[in-house]
């Protein structure tokens, strides 16, 4: 009778965001040092870390202080440029 082999399927990333977020194209091929870091952090710590970004009320310095007492060095330009999109 027809076994099914399980487990032996090999994924190269963990989450459906994880994919994701690997598609997601870098300016220039730039690595983007705040895109990186979103990337280190667990579902639930990158997913605060966007609501910050997107609020427009919390200082990209700010964010950078923060994110550097949680062990990640992001300078505050690298944290402006990514809210711009990666321009400038
Ligand atoms: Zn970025």
């Amino acid at each position: 009778m027809g076994e099914a082999t399980q487990g032996s399927k090999e994924l190269a990333v963990d989450s459906l965001l994880e994919a994701l977020q690997s598609e997601v194209p870098l300016n220039g091929g730039t690595r983007c040092a705040t895109c990186i870091v979103i990337n280190k952090l667990s579902d639930e710590d990158s997913k605060e870390l966007v609501l910050w970004l997107a609020d427009e009320s919390n200082t990209s310095m700010l964010i950078s202080r923060g994110l550097a007492k949680y062990g990640f060095v992001v300078s505050g330009a690298s944290i402006a440029r990514h809210r711009r999109g990666h321009n400038g």
